[in-house]
């Protein structure tokens, strides 16, 4: 079946109890035991399993073509699941653009347990260059975030299968309908949930899908369940819900991003928009090989400079001035501002989250919004 179906399909049934087309959230922490004292329906404990839950990660396996998925309480928590499910002394080697979020989570909590290198990992040499004896795990991120650069994930992979290092793809910025990794030979899919899965900005989420049911997975698991960093019911429950819609919003995501990416392109005051789907993006055809559609999210850089930039974020109505990204409203933010002092974004580039809302009207907003940036 298709994608559309399955968001739909793949997680839940009528509730054989009451009949109820839609699945209750079942908020229960235990669950009793049988006459024998076994658990017949697979419940026992709320932290280990719990039925939303084993729905959520139903729906997630299906939608990246995986053989399971875990659910965790944020993308973050569920990028430090694996980290922690490497061997101590494990070497990792990730893109020098990772997530901040990620790269920081490395750099203060595993220093002293893993060893870490941040690389262009497109570069074939450099890569070969650092894999070493411990190498245990290639991080990918594409496109990343917030130069949108895109990752060969297939040649990546292939160079990581040929040294039994594993590799995982946060799929956060393309979503499962932009890309499959797992097609493209990763291990493991992460997502961020809190993004487009989520869609609506309102809840905090993170996923992990494997290839494969293997040792390393189970270790996954363990650090999921005994770690117990995972999401509520009820938050297992919304995202479900909101995933019937991913595919259709994916859609309107794309559309509308596309659009926008060649409006700013001819625009007098943009010096520069990177978006995957534009002739113009330096890998516009790994995109066009790599992805299947190429989300709804770019870079823009504004002519003047901090200034240009900062009017730009300023002056737009439907915009909102906020970091994340993949709701239906649409987003902006002066990325150097959010990632810090040490970072290498340039000043004036804004990442814009385009949302939902009527194209024309985004257009309208955005080009009275330049109009007011001075060169
Ligand atoms: C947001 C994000 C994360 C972290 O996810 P949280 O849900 O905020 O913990 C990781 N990777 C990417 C690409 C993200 O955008």
């Amino acid at each position: 079946m298709k994608i559309e179906t399955l968001a739909i399909h793949a997680a839940t049934k009528t509730d054989g109890s009451t009949s109820a087309v839609i699945a209750p959230i079942v908020m229960a922490t235990t669950f009793e035991r049988d006459t024998d004292g076994g658990y017949s329906k697979g419940y026992i404990y709320g932290r280990a399993s719990n039925p939303n839950r084993s729905a959520l990660e139903k729906v997630l396996a299906v939608l990246e073509g995986g053989a399971d998925a875990a659910a965790f309480s944020s993308g973050n928590a569920a990028g430090m699941a694996v980290f922690q499910s490497l061997a101590p002394g494990s070497h990792i080697i990730a893109p020098d653009d990772m997530y901040h979020g990620l790269r920081n989570q490395l750099k203060l909590m595993f220093a002293g347990i893993h060893k870490f290198d941040f690389i262009d990992v497109n570069n074939e040499v450099e890569l070969t260059a650092h894999i070493n004896a411990h190498t245990a795990l290639i991080w990918l991120e594409t496109p990343s975030n917030p130069l949108l650069k895109l990752t060969d994930i297939k040649k990546i992979a292939a160079i990581a299968k040929a040294n039994h290092i594993k590799v995982v793809c946060d799929n956060t910025f393309a979503s499962p309908l932009g890309q499959r990794p797992l097609e493209l030979g990763a291990d493991l899919v992460m997502h961020s949930t809190t993004k487009y899965l989520g869609g609506h900005s309102d809840l905090t989420g993170g996923a992990l899908i494997t290839a494969q049911k293997d040792e390393f997975w189970e270790k996954i698991q363990q650090v999921q369940q005994m770690g117990g960093a995972i999401p509520s019911p009820a938050d297992c429950y919304w995202l479900t819900r909101s995933i019937k819609t991913l595919p259709y919003r994916m859609r309107g995501h794309v559309h509308n991003a596309q659009l926008l990416a060649e409006f700013l392109e001819q625009h007098p005051k943009v010096e520069r928009v990177l978006y995957p789907g534009l002739p113009s993006h330096p890998q516009h055809e790994l995109a066009q090989q790599q992805m299947l559609s190429f989300g709804g999210m770019m870079s823009v850089l504004i002519k003047g400079g901090v200034e240009g930039a900062e009017t730009v974020v300023n002056e737009t109505n439907l915009f909102t001035s906020a970091t994340s990204l993949g709701g239906v409203e649409s987003l902006i933010e002066r990325r150097a501002a959010v990632e810090g002092p040490d970072t290498k974004t340039p000043q004036n580039l804004v990442r814009i989250s385009v949302g939902l809302e009527h194209i024309d009207d985004l257009i309208a907003d955005m080009n009275l919004a330049l109009s007011k940036v001075e060169l």
